[in-house]
Parts: structure tokens; C-alpha cells; sequence
């Protein structure tokens, strides 16, 4: 095959093919021109090629848009695989591969954080689980004493309950007591303010006397401020209680009263 001599054809031919846009016949001519060894269109080239690496390299890299990403390398898998191929794969377009490489390794670095991110959400979402349990076991705990103070409020405003006062004895003069018994229910609620905290191994125990007999009734400890609660399943015959009273026990109870006695009435 004898290829063309030089012409300006050829010179306005090689901008196109330094960017690796040529193809057909024009660019078949043209490799045929520079095979064959053509200086003028060799040195022209050069040109070229060092002005759009000059103007890859002053390009501010930034994120390309899917298009241009899809187009650029499918550029270079082309200039890769042609057939025939068209020559070396020009300078600028290894720097743009090397470019989308670039971003290619800022993605990965992306991905890190997002990962890091991920994990700090994820302790953050346990976190939160944790809190909301916690939220739950109060609002159960809120539910609770809602329907001890339900059930309280029951007794206590009952028709015909009877109140009975306790007073603070010896070791605790300050203290109160007052006991409310519900003669249908046959429930009682104690309440008692003012007792002192009891040391390890000692407990407070209610007491009913009837009968003359006194009948164990519930032990109880007080909260910081000295006050207790304690509710009354079942007693007997409102009228047949003569007394309330109070003991400092061994802790678990007694089913006889054995300390000393802080409230009365
Ligand atoms: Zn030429």
C-alpha cells in the first residue's frame, strides 16, 4: 500500500486523532501518512499531544457525572481494543484514566468513612435501644405504683373504711402511722413517715392485734425519706382489730413481735 504524501488534510486530520476521535477512512489515511514516516505530521503531533496534556493537567479534577465517567472509559476500553488499533494510547487520556482512578481510590476512601459513619450509627442505635429499655422498665415501674396508688385510692375512699392513727413510740417520737382498713374488701393499706433507716439484718414488721393475739402483717423498709407503705391482703373482721403496731424485727420477719415497738395506735 503507498500511502498519501503530506497535505493540509493531514494537518487538520491530527488534532481529532491526538484526541482519539479520528476513525474511518480518515483515520485509516492518516496512520497509513505517519507510518510511512511523515516528520512534518510527527512533530505536529507532539504539538498535540503536549497541548491536551498541558490542558488535562490545568483541569481542576472534579467528580465526573456518570455520562462523562461512562464515556471516558469506555473511551479508554476502546482505545484499548480497537481493531486494528489506532496507536499508543495518547498521554492525555492515560492521565484522565489515571484521573478516574484517582476518584476511583476517593470513592474507596468515601466508602471508609460511610463505614465509619455506618458504625457510629450503629452504636448510636444501641445506645438508644438501651435507653429505651430503660425508659420501658420506668414506664412499667410509673404503671405500676399508677395502680398500687389506683388500688390505694380504692381503699381508702371505700364507704365505711376505718382510719386508725398510729403514733411514733421510744425510739422514734416523730414518727406516724395510719392504717386504712376497707371492711368489704377486707384489704388494709398502711402507711407509715418519719422512720429512721434501719441498719443491715433488721427490717420493720406491721402488727394487728385481735383477739389479743398480735398477727403478723408485712415487713417493710423505708425509703430515704422515712417513709413505707405496706398493703394488707386480707384481715379479718374490721371490728375485731383492737390495735396497729409497729416492731423492729430481724430481717425476713417474725411470727412474733420480739424488738421494740416504734409505732402504736
Ligand atoms: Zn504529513
Amino acid at each position: 500500500m503507498t500511502a498519501a504524501p503530506h497535505s493540509a488534510r493531514f494537518e487538520e486530520l491530527l488534532p481529532a486523532y491526538a484526541l482519539g476521535a479520528l476513525d474511518g477512512d480518515d483515520l485509516r489515511e492518516l496512520e497509513e501518512h505517519l507510518t510511512a514516516g511523515c516528520e512534518e505530521c510527527r512533530r505536529q503531533l507532539e504539538l498535540w499531544d503536549r497541548d491536551l496534556e498541558a490542558l488535562a493537567g490545568s483541569v481542576v479534577p472534579v467528580e465526573p457525572s456518570e455520562t462523562t465517567r461512562a464515556r471516558v472509559l469506555r473511551m479508554t476500553a476502546g482505545a484499548a481494543t480497537a481493531v486494528p488499533p489506532p496507536r499508543r494510547l495518547p498521554r492525555w487520556l492515560a492521565l484522565a484514566a489515571a484521573a478516574l482512578l484517582v476518584m476511583a481510590v476517593w470513592g474507596v476512601a468515601g466508602q471508609t468513612r460511610l463505614r465509619g459513619e455506618l458504625e457510629r450509627l450503629t452504636a448510636e442505635r444501641d445506645r438508644l435501644a438501651r435507653q429505651v429499655a430503660v425508659l420501658d422498665r420506668e414506664v412499667t415501674l410509673a404503671r405500676d405504683a399508677a395502680e398500687r396508688s389506683a388500688q390505694a385510692l380504692q381503699v381508702v375512699a371505700a364507704p365505711g373504711v376505718k382510719s386508725v392513727v398510729l403514733a411514733g413510740l421510744g425510739p422514734a417520737p416523730q414518727a406516724k402511722g395510719q392504717t386504712y382498713v376497707n371492711p368489704r374488701q377486707g384489704g388494709a393499706l398502711f402507711y407509715a413517715f418519719d422512720l429512721p433507716a434501719l441498719p443491715q439484718g433488721k427490717t420493720y414488721e406491721l402488727w394487728y392485734i385481735a383477739a389479743g393475739k398480735p398477727v403478723p402483717a408485712g415487713t417493710f423498709a423505708v425509703d430515704p425519706h422515712g417513709a413505707a407503705s405496706v398493703r394488707v391482703e386480707r384481715v379479718p373482721d374490721v371490728s375485731s382489730i383492737q390495735a396497729w403496731a409497729v416492731t423492729v424485727e430481724p430481717a425476713g420477719g417474725v411470727p412474733q413481735p420480739t424488738g421494740a415497738m416504734v409505732l402504736k395506735g
